[in-house]
């Protein structure tokens, strides 16, 4: 089945991947091929992590890190970084996290905790999408099985690439949707002056 070309090197770095780390001052892509962003003037600087952040990521990939490590191909986008790490588009990282949501459901499917796995796997909002990737990469049911398929063929790495991005692009815009509402939550609306500047870094590009 042909896949869709994935947007990768163009893409402008994730500002949700600052909070995974400190941006660095180059764009080249880093030992594990993440793209990272330039640091920005008058960035706010990144807010402390749990001891356990990123632990769902570890366990994901530590069946298979010599392989992650080694590989010659694969690129990780933004919007696959957002998955992998569960920082991003995600009820329960807006409102836990970023503070920008009153609560952590998901705004697609009404289930009361979204979060990287219910979209990966569970969210009845992307069901299609979901298909589409594993009908070329097999059953995927967890962020394990996930990077299992991404390491077993390009064909397979490129198919959860595009799940990644066009699920990640919809929740961005529904998110920014949400930010625009003038009857929203007011956790929720856009931020200006030196209230934006204080959550520069929890903000989309
Ligand atoms: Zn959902």
């Amino acid at each position: 089945m042909e896949v869709e070309p994935i947007p990768t090197a163009a893409a402008p770095a994730p500002s949700y991947a600052k909070v995974v780390g400190p941006p660095r001052p180059t764009q080249k892509p880093g030992p594990s091929g993440v793209q990272r962003a330039p640091r920005r003037q008058g960035m706010a600087p990144t807010p402390p992590m749990s001891p356990v952040a990123g632990s769902a990521t570890v366990e994901a990939i530590r069946p298979h890190l010599s392989r992650w490590v080694s590989r010659n191909r694969g690129t990780l986008t933004y919007r696959m970084v957002q998955i992998l790490t569960g920082h991003g588009c995600f009820g329960k990282y807006l409102h836990r996290v970023a503070g920008r949501e009153p609560n952590p459901e998901c705004k697609h499917c009404g289930a009361p905790l979204d979060t990287a796995v219910h979209t990966l796997v569970e969210c009845a909002a992307w069901g299609p999408q979901r298909h589409v990737m594993e009908s070329v990469a097999g059953r995927i049911d967890s962020l394990q099985s996930m990077v299992t398929a991404m390491l077993r063929s390009e064909d397979n790495w490129a198919a959860v690439a595009s799940f990644c991005e066009a699920v990640m692009l919809q929740k961005e815009v529904a998110e920014r949707e949400r930010e625009e509402d003038a009857l929203a939550d007011p956790v929720r609306r856009r931020r200006t002056g030196r209230r934006l500047r204080r959550y520069a870094h929890l903000l989309p590009p």
